[in-house]
């Protein structure tokens, strides 16, 4: 029996390859080494890489929900951001780049990752994974967009579409279309028209970053699939201040609407007052099993809650549970879920298998 295939939601692998010259081809190691000897300032920045090629092999990370993200300009912290827009054009251009930069890496590295659009991508990758006589296989990626300001009216949903992406969260910051982190707020008009067209053509709605309020709206009103690609319980952090974590209310709606929430093994966001520069003693990938647990628990079953790792987003090797050195030790979370009582099959849908289901049943033919 082999370990269990892991799917991640959430990765910002373009917007480290535009920023910082990230290549995913490497190992971990590899990258590490290359980063310290050249003076790059990948590290300060985002934290030591926890992502390589090898580690996904490893790690048995069979399909990555890769990103298109930029920085609103008005939340940029410095000039090393140049993923950074100042009006929807710019942000329209930028998210373009990023999709197309993954066109080009699967182009270029065709054994080494494939872009899913489609269900049979998907199950070209799967195929391959399930085939042991092969010594490596293809990551698949499936394109997300991390804030819908790129999108700059909702016809040009159609131009996104035909491109290859397949799941939009409007939110990071707030955008015209809702509230989002550190930004409270509704939905909007404008908001109301991008889920209506989203709709339409079939677009998982990403909850992550959006301001409760927005969030309960939308899972009221968007006819489309849900999830939450990457957030943890708010419930589960005592004195948790913000509103990037989702509360109970939330997570009980993507429940009821058949969503996934994927759970992110980032300090910040495992302990409410844990901050950068903290020591991560005592936070551990147990840690992070509460949050599936507690998602569990309240869903009467393991079928709605996976991993986003957000993996090298803002964060690296300093801010995760000290049982984690790379992508690969996400695996680690098998034993300890079968410790907890979990069964084989409940530990493969939290792994991978339920955002297995979510792009079976919601990926174009
Ligand atoms: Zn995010």
């Amino acid at each position: 029996m082999h370990p269990p295939l892991i799917v991640d939601a959430h990765e910002d692998i373009a917007y480290n390859m535009l920023t910082f010259g990230r290549d995913y081809t490497r190992s971990v190691a590899e990258t590490r080494r290359i980063e310290m000897a050249s003076g790059s300032e990948a590290p300060e920045h985002n934290g030591q890489t926890l992502i390589g090629w090898p580690e996904y092999q490893r790690g048995r990370v069979a399909v990555v929900f890769s990103t298109l993200f930029a920085t609103p300009v008005r939340r940029k912290t410095s000039n090393w951001d140049k993923q950074a827009y100042a009006n929807y054009d710019q942000a329209h251009r930028l998210y373009r780049t990023q999709l197309d930069t993954y066109h080009d890496l699967t182009d270029r590295c065709p054994d080494q990752f494939q872009l899913i659009t489609r269900r049979a991508h998907l199950e070209t990758v799967l195929a391959d994974w399930a085939d042991s006589s092969l010594g490596s296989h293809p990551v698949g990626l499936v394109p997300l967009m991390e804030g819908a300001e790129a999108v700059r009216n909702p016809p040009e949903l159609d131009e996104w579409w035909e491109a290859g992406l397949r799941m939009i969260g409007l939110a990071w910051a707030g955008t015209r279309f809702c509230g989002g982190t550190r930004d409270p707020g509704p939905l909007t008009d404008d908001g109301r028209a991008l889920l209506a067209a989203m709709a339409d053509f079939g677009f998982t709605l990403d909850l992550s970053h959006m301001d409760e309020l927005s969030a309960r709206q939308s899972l009221d009103l968007y006819e489309g699939p849900v999830i939450a690609s990457h957030a943890n319980a708010a419930a589960l952090l005592p004195g948790y201040e913000g509103n990037r974590l989702p509360p109970d209310e939330v997570i009980k709606g993507l429940i009821a609407r058949d969503g996934i929430i994927g759970v992110v093994p980032f300090c910040a966001f495992l302990k409410a007052d844990w901050k950068k520069g903290d020591s991560r003693d005592g936070i551990t990938l147990e840690t992070l099993t509460a949050h599936v647990d507690h998602i569990c628990q309240m869903a009467g079953d393991a079928r709605h809650v996976g991993l986003g790792s957000d993996f090298d987003g803002g964060f690296g090797l300093n801010a995760v549970p000290v049982d984690v050195d790379t992508i690969a030790d996400l695996q680690k979370l098998a034993p300890i879920l079968e410790g907890k009582g979990y069964n084989d099959e409940a530990v493969a849908a939290i792994l991978g298998e339920n955002w297995l289901r979510h792009l079976r049943t919601y990926l174009p033919t």
